[in-house]
C-alpha cells in the first residue's frame, strides 16, 4: 500500500453548516414556534446563533463526548442543537416524546444525558418525570424569553442562555470524524429501546448520498419541509441535506394537520416535503375537501410504513406530484433505498414504472448494500420474487448498539433488518412484511402490506391493518381491522367486495372488524397491541 496524498479532512457536520454559511447565505430557513409564531432567518442567521450556543454549552460546561437530549418538535432552535451540540464533539439524544414515560426515562438514563432542552408543550411530561432522571443536571426551555416559565425544574431559558454570547466567528474543533454525534433510540415495541450513535462520518456521507439524483435529487431551487420528525432518526437526514444543496428549509413546529402544512407549502413555496402516510392521509384528505391544490409542491418522500398505493396515484393523478418512496431505520440514519425511475424501468412504459416504483421502497443506492437471504443465510436470487431476510452494509449502518458489548452484525459486517423482502434485476426492493409480522398460515406466508395496500384503496377506509392471529385449523388467519374516515359508514361486505378479485382467495381475511387502529411512537401500525386484542377473535 502507498498512502494517498490528499488533505486529511474529517467530515465533520460543523463543515456542512460553515459550507451552507459560505455558499447559500441568504437562503431563508423558515420556522413555525411552538409559541404560534413563525420565525425566519437564513443559514447565515442559523450559523451565527449556532456560534452563540455553542459558546453558552462552554458556559455550562458541556465537553466533548457529554450527551445532551431534546423533547423538541420541528423548530429553528431544535436545528440550532442538531448543530451545535455535535459541533463540540458533544452528542444530541433526540427522544421521542411520544414514547411511553417508562421508556423515556430509559433512554435519558441510559443515554447518560445531563442537560435536556424541551419545548413548552413537554413542560407537563418533564415536571411529572424529572424527579426520576438521575443524570440530568440542567433543564432547559426552549422559548421566547417573554414567555419563559422556569416551572418545578428551575429551567433556564434557551434564548436568554444564548443571547448573551457572541455569534463572531468561532473556532469549531476539529476531531476525528468516527465521533458520536447523534443518539437515537428505536422506538422499542418489543424490549427497551434501542441507542444507534450515528458518527459524523455516518451523517455527513448519508447527507451527501441521499441528496444524488438516484435519491432526492435537491436542488437550490428547492424549498424542503420535513414533516418528519427531528426527534425521529434526524428527520431522515434533511437537516443535513438540505443545506448540503443549498435548499430554503422551512419547518412546521409540530402542527402536521392539513390546514396548517397547506399554509406553509402555499405561502412559503415548498417543493419538497417528506413524511410518515398517517400525514399524507390527512393532508390528501383536507385538500379534497376544501377544494384545494398544492402551489408549487413536486416531490413527496415517504416511509416509515408502506406507501399505499393508492396514495401515489392521488399525488399523482389529482396534483402532479411524484411520490418518492423511501425505506429506511433508525439503525441506517435512516435512508436505505429511494425509489426513483432508471432507464430499464422506464422502458417498459409508464403504468409499469408507476406499478414497480409505488409497489416497491426503493432502490439501490450508493453507500448502502442490500441482500436478502434464506433461512440458512444463502443470498436468494434478485428475481423480485423470492423473499428473504434482507440484510444491509456500508457506512451509516448501524454496527453496535450504544452501551451493548457485541456487534450486531454477522462475520462479514451485515445487520439483519428484521424485514422480509425481495429484490429484483432493477435494483429495486420491496417489503413484504416485518418478520415478526408475516401472516403464517398452512404452511404458506401471507404479506400483510400487500393486504393493507389493497384495502387502504377501499372507499370510506383510513386505516387498514392486517394481523395474523391464532387460528384452530390453519395456524394463523388474516383479520382485517378498518378505521374508517370521520362520518364514513363502511361495511364488511363492501370491503371483502373490493379485495375480490384483487387478491388470491386464500389470502382473503377471515374476518374484518371496525375500530380504531393504534399506532406507535413512529406512527406505525401497532401490531402487537392489535394482535393482543384480536387474539381469541377466530378460535370460537
Ligand atoms: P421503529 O422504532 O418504529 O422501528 P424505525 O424507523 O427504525 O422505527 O423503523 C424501521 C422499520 O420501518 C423498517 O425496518 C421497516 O419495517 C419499516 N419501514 C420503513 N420504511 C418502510 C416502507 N417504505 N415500507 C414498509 N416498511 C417500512
Amino acid at each position: 500500500m502507498i498512502p494517498g496524498l490528499m488533505q486529511d479532512v474529517p467530515l465533520l457536520t460543523t463543515n456542512i453548516l460553515t459550507h451552507a454559511e459560505v455558499a447559500h447565505g441568504r437562503v431563508e430557513i423558515v420556522s413555525r414556534t411552538v409559541e404560534g409564531r413563525v420565525h425566519r432567518y437564513d443559514y447565515a442567521g442559523l450559523a451565527r446563533r449556532t456560534r452563540q450556543l455553542a459558546r453558552a454549552l462552554q458556559g455550562l460546561g458541556v465537553k466533548s463526548g457529554d450527551r445532551l437530549a431534546t423533547l423538541a418538535w420541528n423548530t429553528h432552535r431544535h436545528l440550532e442543537l442538531f448543530y451545535g451540540v455535535p459541533g463540540l464533539g458533544a452528542v444530541l439524544n433526540t427522544v421521542n416524546p411520544r414514547l411511553f414515560d417508562d421508556q423515556i426515562v430509559y433512554v435519558l438514563e441510559h443515554a447518560e444525558s445531563t442537560v435536556l432542552f424541551y419545548d413548552r408543550t413537554f413542560a407537563p411530561l418533564v415536571e411529572r418525570l424529572a424527579h426520576r432522571f438521575t443524570t440530568v443536571k440542567t433543564f432547559v426551555l426552549m422559548s421566547d424569553a417573554e414567555q419563559h416559565d422556569a416551572g418545578a425544574v428551575g429551567a433556564l431559558n434557551y434564548e436568554t442562555l444564548i443571547g448573551g454570547e457572541s455569534g463572531e466567528a468561532f473556532d469549531w474543533p476539529s476531531f476525528d470524524e468516527n465521533a458520536g454525534a447523534f443518539l437515537c433510540y428505536t422506538s422499542g415495541t418489543t424490549g427497551d429501546p434501542k441507542g444507534v450513535l450515528y458518527s459524523h462520518r455516518a451523517v455527513v456521507l448519508h447527507g451527501m448520498a441521499a441528496g444524488l439524483s438516484s435519491a432526492f435529487g435537491l436542488t437550490a431551487f428547492d424549498v424542503v419541509m420535513p414533516c418528519s420528525s427531528l426527534y425521529h432518526a434526524t428527520a431522515w437526514g434533511l437537516p443535513f441535506i438540505a443545506p448540503i444543496n443549498g435548499c430554503k428549509i422551512v419547518l412546521p413546529a409540530e402542527k402536521m394537520d392539513g390546514a396548517s402544512l397547506q399554509e406553509l407549502i402555499l405561502g412559503e413555496g415548498v417543493t419538497f416535503t417528506g413524511g410518515v402516510p398517517t400525514i399524507w392521509t390527512m393532508y390528501l384528505d383536507w385538500l379534497d375537501q376544501n377544494g384545494q391544490g398544492v402551489g408549487d409542491l413536486k416531490r413527496v418522500i415517504i416511509g416509515g410504513s408502506a406507501v399505499p398505493r393508492a396514495m401515489a396515484e392521488t399525488f399523482k393523478r389529482r396534483h402532479g406530484v411524484q411520490v418518492l418512496q423511501i425505506w429506511g431505520m433508525t439503525e441506517t440514519c435512516p435512508l436505505g433505498v429511494v425509489a426513483t425511475p432508471t432507464p430499464s424501468v422506464t422502458a417498459l412504459g409508464e403504468d409499469q414504472v408507476d406499478e414497480i416504483i409505488w409497489t416497491r421502497q426503493g432502490r439501490l443506492q450508493f453507500g448502502i448494500e442490500l441482500k436478502v437471504v434464506d433461512d440458512e443465510g444463502n443470498e436468494c436470487p434478485r428475481d423480485g420474487e423470492t423473499s428473504g431476510a434482507l440484510m444491509v452494509r456500508g457506512p451509516w449502518t448501524v454496527k453496535r448498539y450504544f452501551r451493548k458489548d457485541a456487534d450486531v452484525t454477522d462475520a462479514d459486517g451485515w445487520f439483519d433488518t428484521g424485514d422480509i423482502a425481495t429484490l429484483d434485476e432493477h435494483g429495486f426492493m420491496r417489503i413484504t412484511d416485518r418478520a415478526k409480522d408475516v401472516i403464517k398460515t398452512g404452511g404458506e406466508w401471507i404479506s400483510s402490506i400487500d393486504l393493507e395496500n389493497i384495502a387502504v384503496a377501499c372507499p370510506g377506509v383510513k386505516i387498514a391493518a392486517v394481523v395474523g392471529i391464532p387460528h384452530p385449523k390453519w395456524e394463523e388467519r388474516p383479520l382485517l381491522v378498518i378505521e374508517t374516515h370521520e362520518g364514513r359508514t363502511v361495511t364488511k361486505e363492501d370491503v371483502l367486495g373490493f379485495l375480490q378479485g384483487k387478491i388470491v382467495k386464500w389470502w382473503t381475511p377471515d374476518d374484518v372488524v371496525f375500530a380504531p387502529v393504534p399506532l406507535t411512537a413512529t406512527g406505525k401500525i401497532d401490531k402487537k397491541t392489535l394482535r393482543k386484542a384480536w387474539n381469541e377473535h377466530l378460535m370460537g
